[in-house]
This record gives C-alpha cells, sequence and structure tokens, in this order.
C-alpha cells in the first residue's frame, strides 16, 4: 500500500451478505485461458456464468477505430463462453461483451488478458513464440541460500529515472539489463550497484498493467508507484519502450529478469490482487457483477483496502484467477517470489492454497506480505491474513511494524524510536531480532513459526524514507548522528533472524525531500540521486559489509524457530536504549564458534560483560568490515553512542 496510511485498525469484521451472483457458480475444471492463438485459428473464452449471451470483438487497433468483426461466442461448460476464429488473426485486439438482464455490459479485455494493447484497454492476439528474448530458454533463477536472502525494494523510476544513475533506459524494464552505468564521479550505479551492495533478491513496485499513468502520452512527465491494478497477467506498459506493441512489454519485461538472473538476483514482484483501481471498469464487473468483490450489507462496495473495492479471495473463481495468475508469472516470467500488499484482505485459505501450488513450481519460492489491511475487511477478521495469524501460514510471511516502528520511531513521527534514543522500544526490537518467534527472553507475543515468516525492515516504499524521517523526528541530531541513526537501525535489520527487507536508495542516504506518501509525486521527489552516493559513501559502504557480514556468518539467519530459542541468548544491559545478544554453539553452522551483538540506541557509551574469548571485530563505530576491524580477546563488549558493535568469536 499506497495513497493512504497504513495502520493497524481494530478489526471489526462485517460480515456481508454478499451479491446473489456469489452463490454457488460453477468453477471451470480447466485453467482460465482466454485468448489461445493457434496460427490458423484462435480461441475465446470467457468466464460469464449465467449470462444471456456473449460476444468478442476484434480490433485492428489496441485502442481506436471499431470492432471488424464481432463473434458470437457458445455457451460451454464451468459457466465458460467459447468462441473459434478460424482464420490467422495474430496481431489484432480484441474485448468482450456480455449480456445480463436484457442489457449488454461494457467492453472489457476480460479479467485474465495476457497480452495487451496501449493502456491496457484491449486484449491483444499474439504469439508468444516470439515474446522470448535470445537465450531465455536457458535462462535460470539463481541459488540463494535462506541465509542469504536480502531483499532490496525498488520502483523502476526511483532506482533508474535520475540523470545521475547513467541509464540508457531511464525508468524503463530495460534499465535493469544494463551494465556498467556509474554516477558523474564513476561510481556503479544500476545493477553493479547492486551487487556492490549485496542484496540477492530485487522486489519490483507493481510493474503489472496499472490504470493511472497514460501510456500514450509517456513524453509528458507521470509517475505512479502502480498499485491501481488493471490487468494482473500483462506487464506495464508506461516501463516498456513501445506500449503501443503488446510484444515490447512483455519482451523487456522478460529481459529484466533475464538480466538480473544473470546477476546473481532472484526476482519477487510486488502483487496487488486485494483490490481494482476501478470496480465498474474492471474485467470482473463486466462480466459477473457482484460476484469477484465483498460488499457491505447495504450492498455498497466493502473498502478494506481503501481505495473504494476489496477483492473476494474466498470465492472459488477467484481463488482459482489468482492462483493461476502467480502460476503464470513463475511459470512464463520465471518470476521467483511474490510480495501480497494488503495481504490481510485475502483469506488464510486461499494464501496457503497458493502457497501448496507455487511451491510446486519451486521449492525456494519467496513468499511474504502486509499483514494488514487499510480498514476492516468484510470478511471474519480469524480466517485472514493478518499478521497475528501468521502462524497459520504455509511457507508465507509477514512485514513486522513491530521492529520497524521501534527502530524507527512511530507512524506519525513524533520521536525517532531505538535509534534516537527513545526508551521502552527495547522489547519489539529484541522480538524483530529472534524473527517474531517465540524466545524464553522476547516478551511480546510470537505471531511467526518460522523466524523467515518475519520480514525485518526500518523502511519501505511507504512513508518517509529514514533521512527525510530522522529530519524530522530528531531535529536536534547532527547530520552525522543521523547517519549513524540511519546504519544503528540497518545493522539490526540486517542482524535479525528474519528476513531482512532494504528499500532503495536509503544505503546513500536518500532524500524524499520530507514526503511521506509519494505515491504520485514526480520523478523530482522520487528519483534517487546518485551523486548521493559519492557524497555518503561511506554510509554506502557500512551497508554493504554488513550485507558482507550477514552472507558471511550464518548465526544471523538460523532459519527454524527452535534453533533461535537455543542459539540466541540475551545479556544483560545497564542501559535501557540498548539490547545485546550472542548466537552461541554455531558449530557447523558458521565460520565463527559465536556472535555478539551490542545495539546501542543512546547518546551513552554502553559496556557489557560476555564470556572471555578471543573475538574478530566485524563493526565498531559506525565503520563494519567483513575481513575485521581489528581483533580482541578479553570478557567486555562496548558500543559508541548511536552505534553497533558486532564480534565474531574465533574457533
Ligand atoms: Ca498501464
Amino acid at each position: 500500500m499506497k495513497r493512504f496510511l497504513i495502520s493497524m485498525l481494530p478489526v471489526l469484521a462485517i460480515v456481508s451478505s454478499c451479491g446473489d451472483a456469489s452463490k454457488d457458480l460453477p468453477v471451470p475444471a480447466e485453467p482460465l485461458e482466454e485468448c489461445i492463438y493457434l496460427g490458423e485459428k484462435t480461441v475465446f473464452s470467457v468466464w460469464a456464468p449465467g449470462a444471456e449471451a456473449a460476444q468478442v470483438r476484434l480490433y485492428r487497433s489496441g485502442a481506436d477505430g471499431s470492432a471488424f468483426k464481432i463473434v458470437n461466442m457458445e455457451k460451454a461448460k464451468g459457466g465458460l463462453w467459447k468462441a473459434e476464429v478460424g482464420e490467422d488473426i495474430c496481431g489484432t485486439f480484441y474485448t468482450f461483451t456480455v449480456r445480463r438482464e436484457g442489457k449488454w455490459l461494457e467492453e472489457t479485455a476480460g479479467i485474465a488478458a495476457k497480452a495487451v494493447g496501449v493502456n491496457g484497454l484491449r486484449g491483444a492476439v499474439v504469439d508468444w513464440s516470439r515474446t522470448n528474448p535470445e537465450g531465455w530458454e536457458r535462462d535460470k533463477s539463481p541459488e540463494v541460500e535462506p541465509s542469504d536472502i536480502i531483499v532490496y525494494e525498488m520502483h523502476h523510476r526511483d532506482f533508474t529515472a535520475h540523470k545521475s544513475s547513467g541509464n540508457p533506459h531511464p525508468g524503463k524494464f530495460l534499465a535493469l539489463t544494463a551494465r556498467g552505468t556509474v554516477n558523474p564521479e564513476g561510481l556503479s550505479t544500476g545493477i553493479d550497484h547492486l551487487r556492490e551492495l549485496g542484496v540477492t533478491c530485487v522486489q519490483l513496485l507493481p510493474s503489472t498493467d496499472y490504470a493511472t499513468i497514460d501510456e500514450a502520452a509517456l513524453d509528458c512527465p507521470q509517475y505512479n508507484w502502480g498499485y491501481d491494478p488493471q490487468n494482473y497477467n500483462a506487464p506495464e506498459g508506461s516501463y516498456s519502450t513501445n506500449p503501443f506493441d503488446p510484444y515490447s512489454r512483455i519482451r523487456e519485461f522478460k529481459q529484466m529478469v533475464q538480466s538480473l538472473h544473470e546477476a546473481g538476483f532472484k526476482v519477487i514482484l510486488d502483487v496487488v490482487y486485494n483490490h481494482t483501481f476501478s470496480a465498474s471498469k474492471s474485467g470482473f464487473e463486466r462480466t459477473v457483477p457482484g460476484y469477484f468483490y465483498r460488499f457491505n450489507e447495504d450492498g455498497s462496495f466493502a473498502n478494506g483496502s481503501g481505495c473504494g473495492n476489496e477483492t473476494a479471495s474466498e470465492k472459488g473463481m477467484f481463488r482459482k484467477f489468482m492462483t493461476e495468475s502467480l502460476q503464470w508469472w513463475m511459470t512464463e516470467y520465471h518470476i521467483d517470489g511474490f510480495r501480497f500488499d494488503l495481504m490481510a484482505i485475502h483469506d488464510i485459505a486461499t494464501m496457503n492454497y497458493i502457497s501448496e501450488r507455487l511451491h510446486a513450481i519451486s521449492p525456494d519460492v519467496i513468499l511474504y506480505g502486509e499483514g494488514w489491511a487499510a480498514m476492516a475487511p468484510a470478511y471474519p477478521a480469524e480466517k485472514l491474513s493478518f499478521k497475528d495469524n501468521v502462524a497459520q501460514l504455509d511457507r508465507i510471511g509477514a512485514f513486522s511494524d513491530n521492529i520497524r516502528d521501534a527502530l524507527r520511531g512511530p507512524l506519525d513521527c513524533s520521536n525517532a524510536g531505538f535509534v534516537g534514543g527513545i526508551e521502552g522500544n527495547v522489547p519489539n526490537v529484541i522480538f524483530g531480532l529472534v524473527g517474531g518467534v517465540s524466545h524464553p527472553d522476547s516478551s511480546v507475543p510470537a505471531w511467526a513459526a518460522e523466524p523467515l515468516q518475519h520480514v525485518s525492515y526500518a523502511s519501505c516504499h511507504d512513508d518517509h524514507c529514514l533521512r527525510d524521517r530522522f529530519e524530522i523526528a530528531a531535529p536536534e541530531a547532527s547530520e552525522a548522528e543521523r547517519i549513524r541513526m540511519v546504519k544503528l537501525a540497518q545493522t539490526a535489520v540486517l542482524v535479525s533472524q528474519g528476513l531482512p527487507f532494504l528499500y532503495n536508495g536509503e544505503e546513500v542516504y536518500r532524500s524524499k525531500q520530507g514526503h511521506k506518501n509519494t505515491y504520485n509525486m514526480p520523478d523530482q521527489v522520487n528519483a534517487i540521486d546518485w551523486n548521493l552516493k559519492s557524497r555518503y559513501k561511506d554510509l554506502f559502504d557500512y551497508c554493504a559489509a554488513l550485507c558482507a557480514i550477514r552472507h558471511a556468518h550464518h548465526g544471523f539467519c538460523l532459519t527454524d524457530g527452535t534453533s533461535v530459542a537455543e542459539k540466541v541468548s540475551f545479556l544483560k544491559v545497564d542501559n535501557p536504549c540498548a539490547v545485546a545478544f550472542s548466537i552461541n554453539s554455531l558449530e557447523g553452522i558458521d565460520s565463527a564458534k559465536s556472535l555478539v551483538v551490542l545495539l546501542n540506541g543512546s547518546k551513552e557509551p554502553v559496556k557489557v560483560d560476555i564470556p572471555h574469548g578471543s573475538y574478530v571485530v566485524l563493526c565498531s563505530d559506525a565503520e563494519a568490515s567483513v575481513d575485521g576491524l581489528g581483533a580482541y580477546t578479553g570478557s567486555m563488549i562496548s558500543a559508541d553512542p548511536i552505534s553497533a558493535t558486532i564480534l565474531a568469536q574465533a574457533e
């Protein structure tokens, strides 16, 4: 999410009466394929049980002109209507129309269009054998061990639109195929920057077709995060070089995935099945009105998304649609994982069904989402994928607002949290450090069954970036102190047992000029100025060192809750804004026998007793190195104000 404030609202389930159309509609046994191009013929299908008639209209253009052919469809099994066009119509476009109660509903590209024309208004008949870039058949996801997962959340325009990125395809899918790009001072940008940083998974903000960018007017400056979904199975056109050509967005999306895979990154897609940009204009309402959404008792659209509607994942056909859509992105586009927007709108049973189906395609698929909704969904809360129900989810995680708010302060920016020296945050920092699982030293009730179900983070696209936040929440601090605060927050994220997640540009001290909800603000606000990498090179180097330390020390990712409870032990600290812990008995897991960490958010130096031993100092006084800053033998760990210390005990 997006344009509304996210918060954990009290969940009052409004049980919907739902429309009559929701009851017992037939669901087809075979996958929903709305357009199958077979050369000499094309087969069209639309799911419209209860309709009186259905037609497919063929067009020469993706947006203009009138239909050159209208074909009546015939009723088939499972609520489907089908039509066959017995000639080669590759390169044409299509819409469906459905008649109900004597009235033809408005045209739609359907609910599952995989290729579309400009602005996604019409489906496109394409020859899929022509959509693959060279070498696509050899494309393979890189192997990334669970302990090496570090997610980097990215918006296409944020990451490459600024001229300082030196990218030949600014803001496009193809930007992520460019290698050797640098900022004006010669420091790497783009993919090379990510490799230098050491993240392993790129999470793309919504990259499937969304509504609010006019793809026909890309010469005009436009920006949107993309949480306004339109066609779920087609890439967004504004990120392609030619949104009028249906092949462009498909092929270039695949080129991007191929390039990221070759560079060693898994690709995670941010998916927004919880609502559609418009209900009335959606394929859902234009084929089976009243079925795919939840409704209030007065018949109005329920609005758990805060965006005007909420989808009904519990309905058989929505579940099938969502599952097949995700399968499509995995099989056709080689996507490695999904981040579910407002996941709490989706029911647990559907999410677990999806997890089972997607793990059958790849046992390594990465699944997590927002365990909250914008407003109370119209479905019983105990059946929904709220954060508190995550332990019932099968291999699906959730973002931890526990560690996020504890580290950086509350949503209202009234203080800068643990890293700002604010007392009272230690319990939720500890909770995050153990990956949200049950632990004898954690007083916050566990909601994760396994630590990788807990997404550890200090910031994401929502709300302020860390620099802006600390400028507001800690106005008395110097810039040097605020950079130490950023470093300390990201250190906590990267030494946590959960799944670590970084927001693009925090590593170069990005600013969004004090803006919080920048979902539609121009590039001048959102695009990362890569000159900052030169100016804040020390911060970048620190973040890269922390990533390297995590990769080198698997003790920071024990992957199961039992090991976390057994091996992580918190040490007594005489300061209300400091946390110290050791990770022990790491033989066979880590090159170190044990790891010791002290996080000090206070303005005072802190000292903590530790077992006597010989240690390598990996991090101290806002500096870090995977090779070690020096050696230490003794029985004490100390940390300067607003800093972390990490020690690795030698064998
Ligand atoms: Ca679009």
